[in-house]
């Protein structure tokens, strides 16, 4: 038999929930607060789904946060020790999962107009990057030589586009790439990876590729709704051993902004042939699949079905740390979708 991985036994996939406060529009039209949580950074979600608290229905998860949870609480309880796990060479992706407007840009970017100081609005990107060059500095960890690279790309339709790139009508090409761990990555052909040397730059290319998202968004109407986005930073890092050999490692950390999860529904076979009809978004269906697998730790892991998951491949199982944050509402009129949303959720523990 092979000999497993080290780590390989255990899923590290972790799911946490923030619920946001009710919008305006939630206000004004006197939709009732049905989403409650054990305070303001706890483990359970519930949901009023009746007159009588006895069809109140509770989940459980690593992480819930409430709408008092503010940026820098997520990013401290959820992503700083994921960053850990980069610096130390491990792939790791983060998910923003949910219906649309129920926070997942937020989550993930934010207020990323300034630089510094770090906007109390500022999401998990931007403090990554801040947190990532704080780390690089710091004596133990400036022994060693490091270089970062990101890349920004966004998924629509089964099809990339750089959003780094000058010239952003290209569509990028993905290929299987064998590397020499005899784990299956992949290579998008073309697309524009940038050396950073600040936290500064790397916010900068990430509002401007927001920015052309916006702009093409603004042409095609579910475009921001329907399309997944990818920021992707490696950090390379160089040791030298005592005999003088030089090795280099390489962490990613992905982070996603994924379609809003109102273009999935929940049947199963019945959804297989609505992607197939391009009806409902591929990648996101496939993503489920994926993480449902790698939980029920499946011989065959369905990564080839989606443009989304071949390209997080060597991000996802493994010796990786995947964390999907569930963005929800509130308010009784997107109960349903609630009840969708942390089902969805719930499956990937
Ligand atoms: P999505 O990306 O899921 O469609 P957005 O991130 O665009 O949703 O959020 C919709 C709106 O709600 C935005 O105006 C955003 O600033 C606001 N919002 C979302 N989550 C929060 C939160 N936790 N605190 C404050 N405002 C929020
Ligand atoms: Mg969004």
């Amino acid at each position: 038999a092979p000999v497993e991985e080290e780590g390989a036994e255990e899923t590290n996939i972790n799911v946490v929930v923030r619920c946001r406060g009710r919008n305006d529009r939630e206000v004004r039209e006197n939709s009732g607060v049905v989403v409650s949580t054990d305070g303001v950074k706890g483990k359970k979600v519930e949901l009023s789904m009746g007159p009588s608290a006895l069809s109140n229905k509770t989940y459980q998860f690593d992480k819930v946060f409430s709408p008092a949870a503010d940026q820098g609480m997520v990013f401290d309880e959820v992503v700083a020790p994921i960053l850990d796990e980069v610096l130390q060479g491990f792939n790791c992706t983060i998910f923003a999962y949910g219906q649309t407007g129920t926070g997942k840009t937020y989550t993930m970017s934010g207020d990323i107009t300034d630089m510094l100081p770090i906007p109390d609005a500022a999401g998990i990107i931007p403090r990554a990057l801040h947190s990532l060059f704080a780390r690089l500095g710091e004596d133990d960890v400036e022994q060693c030589e490091h270089s970062v690279k990101c890349s920004f790309i966004e998924l629509y339709n089964e099809e990339l586009r750089d959003l780094l790139s000058a010239d952003d009508s290209i569509k990028l090409k993905i290929f299987d790439e064998a590397n020499k761990t005899g784990r299956a990555s992949t290579l998008v052909q073309g697309m524009e990876e940038s050396h950073i040397k600040s936290a500064t730059k790397g916010i900068q290319l990430l509002r401007e590729g927001s920015h052309k998202r916006q702009v093409a968004a603004t042409k095609c109407n579910d475009l921001s709704s329907r399309s997944h986005t990818v920021f992707t930073v490696t950090v390379y890092t160089k040791r030298t051993s005592e005999t003088g050999e030089d090795f280099v490692s390489a962490g990613k950390l992905n982070l996603v902004d994924l379609a809003g999860s109102e273009n999935i529904q929940r049947s199963g076979a019945e959804n297989k042939r609505a992607a197939e009809a391009g009806l409902i978004n591929k990648s996101l269906l496939t993503l489920g699949r994926v993480i449902n697998a790698l939980v029920d730790k499946s011989s065959h892991i369905p990564y080839r079905e989606s443009k989304l998951t071949r390209l997080l491949q060597d991000s996802l199982g493994g010796r990786t740390k995947t964390c999907i944050i569930a963005t929800l509402s509130p308010a009784k009129s997107n109960l349903e979708e609630t009840i969708s949303s942390l089902d969805y959720a719930f499956r990937a523990k």
